[in-house]
């Protein structure tokens, strides 16, 4: 990543304490297996609204700063590079490539992969990536999002597959 480009990663509830490089645990299941995960209903808020209903019609949206020209992610109301409010919705193509990866081998529904994204616009995403075995996935593999059905009556959820 640029030096002083680094975005500031608050953590989003629900997510585990920090990415390890490998869980020790395999919990006896078949590490061949195709990932996936069962996601919970997003929460949705007055200012990611917007996100989710693109998501609904499988757009994905990020924001970007007119002040500085920076995009970032996740999508915020004040700029993280310059505090400035005056940021726009962008849609991007959800094309990037994996940074870094963690296998969760102790899921009951099977490992799943938590990984940050790199898109081609800059920002960073916190995510999971579908549709590859746990021996396939590398860091530095492209990767495109597409859109994950959620449990209940939530909106779909961006995930990434290898593109
Ligand atoms: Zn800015």
């Amino acid at each position: 990543m640029r030096p002083g480009h680094r975005p500031r990663h608050r953590r989003l509830a629900g997510d585990p304490p920090r990415l390890r490089d490998r869980d020790p645990g395999t919990g006896g299941l078949s590490m061949s297996e195709v990932m996936s995960r069962p996601i919970p209903a997003p929460p949705v808020t007055v200012e990611s609204k917007p996100f989710w209903d693109a998501a609904s019609e499988g757009r994905f949206l990020i924001k970007r700063c007119t002040a500085c020209a920076k995009a970032h992610w996740y999508p915020r109301t004040i700029c993280p590079f310059c505090a400035s409010d005056a940021t726009v919705w962008e849609e991007s193509p959800g094309e990037g490539e994996v940074y870094s990866f963690s296998i969760m081998r102790r899921s009951p529904t099977g490992p799943y992969a938590l990984a940050y994204v790199t898109l081609n616009e800059g920002p960073r995403v916190l995510t999971n990536i579908v549709d590859v075995t746990p021996e396939d996935l590398r860091i530095g593999m492209r990767v495109k999002v597409r859109f994950q059905e959620t449990e209940g009556e939530g909106p779909p959820a961006p995930v990434f597959a290898p593109a």
